[in-house]
């Protein structure tokens, strides 16, 4: 989950996610033939979906097997070929398709797995850097890294404050004194995120350009140079023990996501404006690609179960859906378990 700098990561700027204690598992074993077969857990609908070391195309309809077999296509672009095909079983339990990641989460899994089955010689670093080369050649998103390198690179306890720019990043570690981070999901998937996500970076790319001439690209480039002063502000003040301050930056985050990004959603603006509400809120804001998916918040202990309740009465209130609570803990990068 991202704290602050959103959509700043392919701008070149900061960013502060950390890894979370949820996750998806793996388990493998080669074959001796080129097969490959996939089964995961949470699409068990499908069965067993089977493909070959010799079919290397994205599925026109984005089965979720490209995923892992984008992996697989990066490290033999990469020379490391897998000499054997492999059985492969998964189970996740982040919810898919709401800005947590799922989709980094199943790349860096993918890329452990093979590093560890044909003893590749690559870091996690390098795992997080060919899971979004994948994710931007195989599956056509047009992420940046930040997500593939906090579910590479996380630490127990720790956000890592990371500069997209150089891949220069130090932990930094998240005391949360009688707070927890609290995640919503608005349960709202806008089917166009890819597209969205992808004409963003364009525009932003524009405002390098032609910042004054264009009203949106000035308010896409607004949004990335103030963000990436915000996070550098909000690390500063987490040193300093000034949660207050951090919280007022993740606010102003989102209503910079809002008005100038145009990456939330009525949806989950109603989760945002009813917790800026409750005093025990030290900040929320939308976290992810957008249009959709989790808000992220700071929540004081004794203020979980009313955040809970409010935005709850709110939501079913204003959207007709009821949203889902984490309340997340942060965790380490990839293991092996067995
Ligand atoms: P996000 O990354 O925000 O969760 P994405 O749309 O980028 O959303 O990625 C979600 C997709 O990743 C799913 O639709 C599926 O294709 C794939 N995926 C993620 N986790 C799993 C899993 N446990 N099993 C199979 N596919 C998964
Ligand atoms: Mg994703």
């Amino acid at each position: 989950v991202n704290l602050i700098g959103e959509h700043t990561d392919y701008n070149g700027g900061h960013v502060f996610p950390c890894a979370l204690t949820i996750g998806t598992y793996m388990a493998a074993r080669k074959r001796d033939d080129r097969k490959l077969r996939f089964y995961s857990m949470n699409f068990d609908n499908l069965g067993v979906v089977e493909s070959s070391l010799d079919e290397f195309t994205p599925d026109p309809d984005g089965l979720w097997i490209n995923y892992p077999m984008g992996v697989m296509w990066a490290f033999e672009g990469r020379g490391m070929k897998l000499e054997s095909g492999l059985d492969i079983v998964l189970f996740g339990n982040i919810p898919n398709g709401s800005g947590l990641s799922s989709s980094a989460s199943l790349e860096v899994v993918t890329g452990y797995m093979l590093k560890d089955i044909y003893s590749f010689n690559v870091t996690n670093q390098d795992i997080a850097l060919i899971g979004q080369y994948s994710e931007n050649n195989y599956n056509g998103c047009n992420c940046g890294i930040m997500d593939q390198f906090a579910s590479a690179m996380g630490k127990k306890d720790n956000a890592i404050f990371l500069d997209c720019n150089t891949l220069d990043f130090e932990y930094a570690p998240i005391v949360l004194d009688g707070a927890k981070i609290v995640v919503t999901n608005s349960m709202v998937k806008h089917s166009l995120v890819t597209s969205a996500y992808n004409d963003r970076r364009n525009e932003s790319s524009q405002a390098h350009k032609d910042a004054i001439k264009d009203e949106v690209a000035r308010k896409r480039g607004k949004h990335a140079v103030y963000e990436n002063q915000r996070t550098i502000k909000a690390v500063k003040a987490l040193k300093e023990n000034d949660i207050e301050t951090f919280g007022k930056l993740m606010n102003a985050s989102h209503v910079s996501l809002r008005d100038d990004y145009e990456t939330s959603c009525p949806e989950v603006d109603v989760l945002v404006d009813e917790a800026w509400k409750i005093p025990g809120v030290i900040g929320s804001r939308i976290t992810g690609g957008g249009f959709g998916g989790c808000t992220v918040s700071i929540v004081k202990d004794e203020a979980i179960d009313q955040f809970k309740a409010n935005l709850t009465k709110a939501y079913e209130e204003k959207v007709g859906k009821t949203p889902e609570f984490y309340v997340v803990s942060i965790g380490d990068g990839p293991s092996r378990l067995a």
